[in-house]
């Protein structure tokens, strides 16, 4: 019997009605310090290097390419031309060694009993995170695929799914927190790229980083792909 995964799904279409966790030793423990970024299906690699930097950047991880991945068998539902993510996440799980993080872009288009679709599924806390790319490109939306929007996507995707891997619950002080809940892709598309204050407080001290380290490291991302992003001032004390 597979290790059975006791651990809270998160999802990023599920609103969690909490408030980040006080208890910040629990994302510590959790946190994993290399995360394995990696494709199911055809997908660009620049991709995976865009989850990378992203991941590098706002949480001070180390990140690595993997070799590509089969959809596991039972995956795929041919009536709804879907893949069932707690599926792949469970075969993730499998192989997967705790202590090592995963991030894996999926070509297809995820989906979970009770939901018509998702962007991105993670273990909270846990340390795998899976992403829908026919999602973040909005061609499952019927969209044409342009960098414009997908690359801003793909980062806050990033962003919001190894949060949810350290512990952190959708976001209940800014609906506009990278770490809110994504209600469809004009919501997706409105969301920050950065945490609200708050959430920025917990992710930096659990990843260990002063709040200003965190912002520059940030902002040299967005600079690099030529988004420009507004930080709140910083808070006295
Ligand atoms: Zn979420
Ligand atoms: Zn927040």
């Amino acid at each position: 019997m597979p290790k059975k995964i006791h651990i809270l799904l998160a999802l990023l279409l599920l609103p969690l009605a909490c408030s980040p966790k006080s208890d910040t030793e629990a994302g510590k423990e959790q946190a994993p310090t290399t995360v394995t970024v990696c494709a199911m299906g055809e997908v660009d690699s620049r991709w995976l290097t865009l989850m990378g930097e992203t991941l590098q950047a706002s949480f001070k991880v180390e990140w690595k390419p993997g070799s590509a991945m089969d959809y596991p068998e039972g995956a795929y539902n041919a009536s709804r031309n879907q893949y069932d993510a707690p599926t792949i996440l469970k075969y993730i799980h499998k192989n997967q060694p705790p202590t090592e993080g995963v991030m894996v872009l999926v070509e297809g288009d995820l989906y979970r009993e009770g939901r018509n679709y998702l962007f991105g599924y993670a273990l909270m806390p846990g340390n795998i995170s899976i992403m829908s790319l026919a999602r973040l490109d909005g061609s499952a939306f019927g969209y044409q695929p342009t960098d414009t929007k997908t690359v801003p996507r793909i980062i806050k995707t990033t962003v919001h799914e190894f949060a949810h891997n350290l512990g952190l619950s959708h976001c209940q002080h800014d609906d506009t927190c990278v770490v809110s809940d994504t209600l469809g892709l004009k919501d997706l598309d409105n969301k920050q790229m950065n945490f609200c204050p708050t959430c920025e407080r917990w992710i930096c001290m659990v990843c260990g980083m002063e709040v200003e380290e965190g912002r520059e490291r940030m902002r040299k991302l967005f600079e690099k792909y030529g988004l420009v992003v507004e930080f709140s001032p910083l808070e006295e004390n």
